[in-house]
């Protein structure tokens, strides 16, 4: 299986199962290559921000998504992007 066989779907149906459990993320499979290397990161793009824009990506395929504003689920911290490196990923077009 390839990358390019994981439809943007695959992808929204892990950031779901991510956004419900962020700390079992380690589990969670790649939709793409099968790697246990997804991160989620909810990045404010200002200090003021109250929304911030979910990031969901694998480390290995380096595939992932963009969504938001989307509020952070409980017990995760939205970060500043300025203090997080987040790498330059192929973000899957949205759905629709
Ligand atoms: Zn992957």
């Amino acid at each position: 299986m390839t990358t390019d066989d994981a439809t943007s779907d695959d992808w929204l149906a892990a950031y779901e199962n991510a956004y419900r459990d962020p700390l079992a993320i380690e589990n969670l499979p790649c939709p793409g290559c099968g790697a246990h290397a997804l991160h989620m990161q909810f990045v404010l793009y200002r200090p003021d921000q109250n929304r911030p824009t979910a990031l969901f990506w694998c480390g290995r395929c380096m595939t992932g998504l963009m969504l938001g504003p989307a509020p952070a689920p409980a017990g995760v911290q939205p970060v500043l992007a300025s203090d997080i490196d987040v790498p330059n990923y192929r973000i899957l077009p949205p759905i629709g």
